[in-house]
């Protein structure tokens, strides 16, 4: 039996008007607060430690590291601007899973979920109270997340769900349908788990504002529209080479997630795929009231192919998701950002879940590159005789994981062995993709298989049975 649960999706005509003052434009990225862009790199210059790329990743490695030695000098160099990638375009929740998702972590590291567990909500507590010491107004609640059934094969997974992460000591609570209708409203929902403490709901694009001007009081120098188009060992170290300047270093990280990188192993184990999001207008007091959601949490519901979706704090919904559209090539840019039948299929989606809100218009559209790796985590190496380090891949959840991923980097360019480098999940690298022109391909027949799956009442089918076995996959 096959079973769609979006199937009773509105017209054609009911999702044009919804989508007809949707501007192609990010909402995080299009308010008040964003800083001027910083002068480029132009001539050379000295440095102890360089960092390529200006998301999260980048940020944290640079406040991490001047933090740990205030007499370090650091140099961050961006291609575009302070939250141009992933970082500014996410949808702001900021969870404390180390291994996007517990259930992922099990099936890849059974023999260290504990630490890894006990590791991620350390970072999520250091993440607010950094906010907190810092005074930065990302809006941040910790409302926890509620992750929703919309179908019956999907209410009895979180019924498995919530015993996992009851034995790995973390608090859920399983809640029937009406149980989750009464949290949040819509006709969909079959079942919920609410994990009230491990995520934080934020605007992404001020939290890395603000940890770039933490960093800049520091005396972080930041480096705008300096793209690094080569990274090179030199007798003092390391040379990061832009357009117009270079930064010579002791030791450098790289932090481009899924965009081209400049050390070029890191494409073995990451793939770049854009994920799209919606963004509607304020939401009334009374529209709000017919979907209850006064705690605020983070939603997603449980397919293989999924939506997340939240209220900002001037309580419109972003609702994203869906598709992960991978481009042959590992193909990136601003030509990727929209696509008309994905934002179309999320409108439509939206609909379905939410009917009460027909006649509440999309004020925005957009899309942004995801880093993905065969096993959904971060990955980590180093280059240059071990004076590069490099972290990415953190697929659909690195808004928390970022931060712990920017520590394990600054430990391997430092060569210093902690807790972090001591585990599996970094010592190992993910099954890598193959290169093209195999990608593309096998990228296409997982994603369908996928689809089919989730037709299929969760039936996972012979391929990616077969891709279980080697513990690799595809996700956003
Ligand atoms: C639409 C969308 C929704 C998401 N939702 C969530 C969510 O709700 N929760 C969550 O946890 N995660 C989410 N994610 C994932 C999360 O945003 C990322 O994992 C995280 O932001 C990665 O940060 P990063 O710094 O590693 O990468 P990025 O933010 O992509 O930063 C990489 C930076 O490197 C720069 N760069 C690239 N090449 C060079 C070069 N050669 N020289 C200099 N600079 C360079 C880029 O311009 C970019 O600014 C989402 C991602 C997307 C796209």
């Amino acid at each position: 039996m096959t079973t769609d649960p979006f199937a009773g999706r509105p017209s054609d005509a009911i999702i044009d008007t919804a989508l007809a003052d949707a501007a192609p434009s990010v909402l995080w990225l299009d308010q008040p607060g964003r800083p001027a862009a910083a002068l480029p790199l132009v001539g050379p210059t000295t440095t102890d430690l360089v960092i390529v790329g200006g998301g999260f990743t980048g940020l944290w490695a640079a406040l991490c590291a001047v933090e740990a030695d205030p007499g370090r000098s650091i140099v961050v160099l961006e291609a575009g601007e302070t939250a141009i990638g992933a970082s500014g375009r996410n949808g702001g929740f900021c969870d404390a899973s180390l291994t996007h998702g517990l259930e992922n972590g099990v099936a890849h590291w059974p023999d260290e979920i504990d630490d890894l567990v006990r590791m991620g909500d350390e970072n999520l507590d250091v993440i607010v109270a950094t906010i907190e010491r810092h005074g930065i107004d990302c809006g941040a609640e910790r409302t926890g997340e509620l992750n929703v059934a919309v179908t019956d094969w999907q209410a009895d997974d979180l019924s498995e769900s919530v015993d996992v992460h009851r034995s790995h000591g973390i608090d859920a609570t399983l809640l029937d349908d009406t149980a989750t209708r009464a949290h949040v409203d819509s006709p969909l929902y079959r079942a919920g788990l609410l994990v009230a403490d491990r995520t934080v709901m934020l605007d992404p694009a001020r939290l890395a504002w603000g940890l770039r001007a933490a960093g800049e009081r520091s005396g972080v120098r930041f480096h705008d529209n300096s793209t690094v188009r080569a990274l090179r060992r030199t007798a003092q170290g390391i040379e990061a080479t832009t357009d117009h300047g270079t930064v010579t270093a002791e030791r450098a990280v790289v932090a481009t997630n899924a965009f081209r990188p400049p050390v070029r192993a890191i494409r073995r184990s990451v793939a770049p795929v854009y994920d799209h999001v919606l963004a509607t207008e304020p939401l009334s007091p009374a529209q709000k009231a017919t979907l209850g959601w006064t705690g605020r949490q983070g939603l997603s519901d449980v397919g293989h192919q999924f939506h997340y979706y939240r209220l900002t704090p001037d309580d419109r919904i972003l609702w994203g998701g869906w598709d992960a559209l991978y481009h042959f090539g590992n193909r990136v840019g601003p030509e990727y950002e929209h696509s008309e039948p994905t934002t179309r299929t999320l409108a439509g989606h939206f609909l379905a879940t939410f009917p009460q809100l027909e006649g509440v218009r999309f004020t925005h559209r957009w899309g942004g590159p995801i880093a993905t790796t065969s096993r959904f985590t971060c990955a980590w190496g180093t280059s240059h005789r071990g004076r590069v380090a490099w972290a990415a891949g953190y697929t659909g959840l690195g808004v928390g994981a970022s931060r712990f991923g920017a520590q394990v980097a600054l430990d391997l360019a430092d060569g210093v062995t902690s807790e972090r480098t001591g585990l599996e999940m970094v010592r190992r690298s993910p099954f890598p993709f193959p290169p093209e022109p195999l990608r593309w391909p096998a990228i296409q027949v997982t994603r369908r298989a996928i689809q089919k799956c989730d037709r299929r009442g969760g039936r996972r089918g012979p391929w990616l049975s077969l891709l279980d076995r080697f513990g690799i996959g595809f996700d956003s």
